[in-house]
């Protein structure tokens, strides 16, 4: 199998040429496909696994053929993910695996000058990653509109619970719009987690690794 062979697009098929990515690993060729058909997902993944490339380089296509509508750019797909660190690692990954189409993508996390981001934000993003914590300061003083958002993905559920930030999350998810394809990540399942799942999740396709 080949990311040829998922039918990405060539500009896609591009960026992954010029990362030197060859065969797509076991959980991007499960979910890949899905993800490109519409269709909801629970991943049940860790790290290392090839996750990011999973969700990202659907999402990215998706965004590509649906395209964007008239008038200033406004945010269609937010990525949460609990930790800075992760969040600039998604981050970097979307910028190669996005740098040959015209998508922009920015990160959202704590410890850093908000007034960067908040500048990045008015010159618009399709695509933002963040933490719960700085999205939900930036949502409270109505820097950051999350009403055109087409694709949430959720990454590393099961740790935002841990860390305490299970009702930014919800909060974060309630100003969105109800229709939507959303990408569910989580290594456990907790009760807490799985009664997130059955509320966002629609006839979800299953990949576990
Ligand atoms: P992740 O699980 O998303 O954190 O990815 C783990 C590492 O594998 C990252 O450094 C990715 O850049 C890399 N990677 C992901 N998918 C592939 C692939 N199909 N071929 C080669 N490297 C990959």
């Amino acid at each position: 199998m080949t990311f040829q062979d998922l039918q990405l697009l060539s500009p896609i098929l591009k960026a992954l040429a010029k990362e030197n990515y060859v065969t797509p690993t076991p959980i991007q060729e499960q979910a890949i496909p899905a993800v490109l058909e519409g269709r909801d997902l629970l991943g049940c993944a860790q790290t290392g696994t090839g996750k990011t490339a999973a969700f990202s380089l659907p999402m990215i296509q998706r965004l590509m053929q649906q395209s964007r509508p008239p008038g200033p750019r406004r945010i269609r797909s937010l990525i949460l993910t609990p930790t800075r660190e992760l969040a600039i690692q998604i981050s970097d990954n979307l910028k190669a695996y996005s740098q040959f189409t015209t998508l922009r993508s920015t990160a959202i996390v704590g410890g850093v000058s908000q007034k960067v981001q908040e500048r990045a934000l008015q010159q618009g993003a399709d695509i933002v990653i963040a933490t719960p914590g700085r999205l939900m300061d930036l949502m409270n003083q109505k820097q950051i509109d999350l009403q055109h958002v087409e694709i949430l993905v959720l990454d590393e559920a099961d740790r935002m619970l841990d860390m305490g930030f299970i009702n930014d999350v919800k909060k974060i998810i309630s100003r969105m719009p109800a229709k939507k394809q959303t990408l569910f990540f989580s290594a456990t399942m907790p009760p807490e987690i799985l009664k997130l799942v059955k509320t966002l999740l629609v006839d979800p396709v299953k990949v576990e690794i």
